[in-house]
C-alpha cells in the first residue's frame, strides 16, 4: 500500500505578523487558487513569482523565501489583485509587509533614493524651492507671449485660499516641464481657483514604496500641513 505524501508544516511567524497587521486578517486562508489576482498583476511572470504563488509561500509558512524573494520590488501596489479577488485577499498589504522586513540599506537604491530626497527636499528628484519657483514663472509667461489665445493664463503659486491645491509629478519639471502647461490650461479654461505651493509639492511619494511607514505619513503630513496652511480645501493629487 503506497504511502501518503507528508507536508511538513513550518511556524509561519509572518503569517501570524500579517493577521495581525491586516484589517480583517487580510482573509488569507479563504484563497481558491483561482488565479484570478495573476491575470491582472502587471508583476506577475517576473522572477518566477506571481501574487497567487506569493500568497502559497505565505501560507505554507516559507518565511525565509518570502523576505527574501526580489520580487515585492516588482510590485506596484495598485491593488488589482485585491480588487479582482473574489475573496478579498490583500496581497499588496503582503508585499508591504515584506518590505517591512528589509533593511534600509538593502532596500533598492532608485526607490530609497527618491523617498530621501522627498524627505530633505520636498520632493522626490531634489528640485530646490528656487529653482521650481522660477521654472513655474519661466513657463508661464512664456506660454502668455508665445500664445495670443492664453496671453493671461495663470499659474499660481502659494496663493492663499485657493479653493484647489495642485500637486505635481517631480518628473515633470525634472524632465518635461512643457508637460504641466495642458493641466493649467484645462484648469483655467474650467474656471478652476488653484494652486501650487513653493514646498513640498510633489505628487508621488516613493516613501510609499520603500516599505517604512513613518517616512510614508512624514511625506503625507507634511504636505497636508501646506494644504492647510494655505487654506485649500481640496487637494487635487495629480498622481
Ligand atoms: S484571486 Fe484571490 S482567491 Fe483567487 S488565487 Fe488570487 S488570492 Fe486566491
Ligand atoms: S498590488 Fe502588486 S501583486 Fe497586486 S496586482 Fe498590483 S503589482 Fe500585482
Amino acid at each position: 500500500m503506497s504511502q501518503p505524501i507528508v507536508i511538513e508544516k513550518h511556524k509561519s511567524r509572518f503569517k501570524e505578523l500579517a493577521r495581525a497587521a491586516i484589517p480583517g486578517g487580510g482573509n488569507l486562508d479563504l484563497c481558491l487558487t483561482c488565479s484570478s489576482c495573476v491575470n491582472g498583476c502587471p508583476a506577475s511572470g517576473i522572477s518566477d513569482m506571481d501574487p497567487r504563488k506569493f500568497l502559497r509561500m505565505v501560507l505554507l509558512g516559507l518565511d525565509e523565501e518570502v523576505v527574501q524573494t526580489p520580487w515585492i520590488w516588482w510590485c506596484s501596489m495598485c491593488q488589482r489583485c485585491k480588487r479582482a479577488c473574489p475573496m478579498g485577499v490583500d496581497i499588496g498589504a503582503l508585499v508591504f509587509m515584506a518590505r517591512q522586513q528589509w533593511s534600509r540599506e538593502n532596500t533598492p537604491k532608485g526607490i530609497q533614493k527618491s523617498c530621501d530626497l522627498h524627505l530633505e527636499f520636498g520632493n522626490s528628484t531634489g528640485i530646490h524651492r528656487e529653482d521650481w519657483v522660477s521654472l513655474c514663472a519661466e513657463l508661464v509667461e512664456e506660454t502668455r507671449q508665445q500664445e495670443e489665445d492664453w496671453k493671461d493664463l495663470p499659474a499660481p503659486m502659494d496663493k492663499k485660499g485657493a479653493a484647489y491645491y495642485l500637486n505635481q509629478n517631480a518628473k515633470e519639471p525634472t524632465v518635461e516641464p512643457e508637460e504641466m502647461i495642458p493641466l493649467w490650461k484645462i484648469l483655467h479654461e474650467v474656471g478652476i481657483d488653484w494652486t501650487y505651493s513653493s514646498e513640498r509639492w510633489d505628487a508621488v511619494n516613493y516613501c510609499m514604496f520603500s516599505g517604512d511607514d513613518r517616512d510614508w505619513e512624514t511625506v503625507v503630513r507634511r504636505q497636508a500641513e501646506i494644504v492647510n496652511d494655505l487654506g485649500c480645501k481640496t487637494l487635487i493629487n495629480t498622481e
